[in-house]
């Protein structure tokens, strides 16, 4: 099978298996305890939280460890907004949000009076300063978008849009930087939160961490001990988070060359699907090389998906999360590119182990199963 879904998750690194297995045999101790064995692991998981401070170039009590970039977004959101709440009920976030941060918002909504304006997207799938501008009140507490975007890869203007609201009101801003951990640069210095995942870069599942500036309070959505600065009670999983420093560390340091290698491979891959009959890419040319959607005008998604898994290759069709609960993506929808591309959507993701005979053979099938369809 060739897998061309790294944007659901990513195989984890030897390096990382090694190291986290040592970890569970050695530091079982809960951080907790006053003993030496609980010291050590708390020792250890201190010393992560500073590194992994060091390599995103903020302070180590703005770290919190999380266990999964879900629950980091449910913090950066309904966290943020209950503790606030007396300052506005007003929050804007953008039509293109990964589950997590919109369905927290609507519960904000629905649950507890709060009002959310959802920023629309351009053809090229990111939003426009101007319609933050407008969209910005005297009562908004809270601005929540996405760094890239997990179906097209499109990059939204973080930059620009958080100087904006810092400049023009007391909002926080949140960025969801999944997606362009290890692939993009991530403007940290200009957020208030952020939030990444292990999984997304060869890291261990169940391991994800909040960026918090130290002065943004949250409600503890999980009542109970002092962990992670008495925001998320429960015993910590010390082995994941102590492993998580060098998930980091290692994503950083391939960066560079992982990005040129991904970008000759969706240039190829842009090139030829670009050449095929009845097929059009929906990312727009300057998202992050690591994500590639197109949609075959004559093949549904699922159909095509079904197709390509029998033919030995893992793609997506929109947001894994999403993926059993509708057919159509509700971010090709809002680019403005139609039913029939919303409901044919493929969406191939890199990664630096990746090769070129990968996607050649990707193009060959791919041309084989529209050929097919298209004579039957
Ligand atoms: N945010 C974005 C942009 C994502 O792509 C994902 C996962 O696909 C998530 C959040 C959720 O990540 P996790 O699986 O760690 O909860």
């Amino acid at each position: 099978m060739i897998y061309l879904d790294y944007a659901a998750t990513t195989p984890v690194r030897k390096e990382i298996i090694d190291t986290y297995t040592k970890l569970l045999n050695t530091y079982y101790g809960n951080s907790d305890s006053l003993h030496e064995i609980g010291r050590n692991s708390s020792k250890l998981m201190e010393q992560s939280r500073e590194m992994i401070a060091q390599l995103l170039h903020v302070n180590k009590e703005e770290i919190i460890f999380t266990s999964c970039a879900s629950e980091s977004n449910n913090y950066a959101t309904k966290g943020y907004a209950l503790h606030y709440q007396t300052r506005g009920k007003h929050i804007i976030s953008t039509c293109e949000e990964h589950s997590s941060v919109h369905n927290s918002l609507e519960q904000l909504k629905d649950e507890f009076g709060f009002e959310i304006t959802y920023l629309p997207i351009n053809k090229d799938g990111v939003v426009s300063l101007e319609d933050l501008k407008k969209a910005l009140r005297k009562d908004t507490i809270l601005v929540s978008m996405m760094l890239v975007n997990n179906e097209t890869g499109a990059i939204n203007p973080i930059k620009e849009c958080a100087e904006y609201v810092h400049q023009n009101s007391r909002a926080a801003f949140h960025m969801d930087a999944v997606q362009g951990l290890g692939k993009i640069e991530i403007p940290i210095e200009c957020v208030d939160m952020a939030t990444f995942s292990a999984h997304k870069i060869y890291g261990l599942k169940g391991s994800a961490i909040l960026y918090k500036k130290q002065n943004v309070e949250l409600l503890p959505l999980i009542s109970g001990g002092q962990q992670e600065f008495g925001l998320r009670a429960g015993t910590s999983n010390a082995p994941c988070n102590i492993v998580f420093a060098k998930t980091l560390r290692l994503a950083l340091e391939e960066q560079k060359k992982a990005y040129e290698h991904v970008l000759k491979l969706n240039q190829y891959l842009r090139r030829e699907i670009e050449n095929m009959e009845d097929l059009v890419v929906n990312s727009p040319s300057n998202a992050s090389p690591f994500i590639l959607n197109f949609s075959d005008l004559k093949i549904g998604s699922e159909i095509m998906l079904n197709a390509l898994n029998a033919n030995g290759f893992a793609v997506s069709a929109q947001s894994t999360c999403s993926s059993k609960s509708k057919a159509i993506s509700h971010v090709l929808l809002a680019m403005g590119l139609g039913e029939t591309r919303a409901t044919h959507a493929v969406r191939v993701s890199l990664s630096h182990l990746t090769t070129q005979k990968e996607v050649e053979l990707f193009i060959e099938t791919l041309k084989e199963i529209h050929n097919d369809f298209r004579t039957r």
